[in-house]
């Protein structure tokens, strides 16, 4: 039996009435990273400290909303890749808000952290899922096997960042083509299916809670001896 571990979204602080730190920041930069997703960089509060994997809420116009960091901790200020949700209220106001507006940072929260094991670790991401990895490979963690699952080429962000400190990354692509070089077609779980040898991994899985759902299933059945990580964005 795998051992599905929950830890990512723990909602840890809820019912023990831990005080949530704030943080007041700016937005300083914004880059499209495709036509869907970009990547706001707003000023480090003084003082805020996180670890690798950790997320925050980001609060802007009354809408707060969960976002994991891309930064690592020894940057000087943090990045966050995020997906512009068509109706969606904070994603749009990211997307178009003026340079130095105010937003509120509350956290870190989370433990979606890297363990360090003799296990081989797995990292699994969708879309903008792929923060948190980023986030760990920033700072210094290497020698993983990444997979990101995306729809197309243009949504492979970062994808230098992983070329350079991955032992293993696999695009895998749903509507791809032609498909790019050393890419997968088809989902992150059909990879893990038909290509990844059989073992005990530490898995990390984070994005839509679909992929999460069924990569869990799928790596109780095909490697039982394993640990999953989970992240889900909802
Ligand atoms: C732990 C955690 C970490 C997260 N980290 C990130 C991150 O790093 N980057 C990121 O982009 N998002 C992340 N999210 C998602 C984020 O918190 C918001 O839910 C998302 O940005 C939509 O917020 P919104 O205010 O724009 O949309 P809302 O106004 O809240 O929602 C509008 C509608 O869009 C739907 N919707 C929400 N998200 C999506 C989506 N991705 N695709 C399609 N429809 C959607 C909602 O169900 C709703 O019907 C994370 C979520 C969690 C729980």
């Amino acid at each position: 039996m795998a051992l599905p571990i929950n830890l990512g979204n723990c909602k840890v602080g809820s019912n023990l009435k831990t005080k949530v730190a704030t943080h007041s920041a700016v937005l300083l930069k914004r880059k499209w990273l495709s036509h869907k997703s970009f990547e706001i960089m707003i000023s480090s509060p003084p003082g805020f400290q996180f670890e690798p994997g950790q997320r925050v809420g980001l609060s802007m116009g009354g809408h707060t909303r969960d976002y994991s960091i891309v930064s690592a901790p020894q940057e000087a200020e943090l990045i966050f890749c995020i997906r512009s949700v068509a109706g969606g209220k904070l994603s749009t106001l990211l997307s178009v808000a003026d340079m130095g507006a105010p937003v509120s940072v509350y956290g870190p929260h989370g433990y979606f952290t890297f363990r360090s094991t003799t296990r081989s670790a797995v990292f699994v991401a969708t879309g903008t899922g792929i923060a948190p990895f980023c986030s760990m490979t920033r700072s210094g963690i290497s020698n993983f096997t990444l997979l990101h699952g995306v729809r197309r080429q243009e949504d492979l962000y970062y994808a230098n960042q992983f070329q350079q400190n991955a032992h293993e990354y696999v695009p895998c692509l749903t509507a791809a083509d032609p498909l790019p070089q050393k890419a997968f077609k088809g989902k992150v779980t059909a990879y893990l299916e038909r290509h990844l040898p059989s073992g005990a991994y530490d898995f990390y899985l984070c994005g839509r809670q679909e992929m999460i759902r069924d990569a869990t299933l799928l790596i109780d059945e095909r490697f039982p001896d394993s640990l999953v990580y989970t992240e889900i964005f909802y």
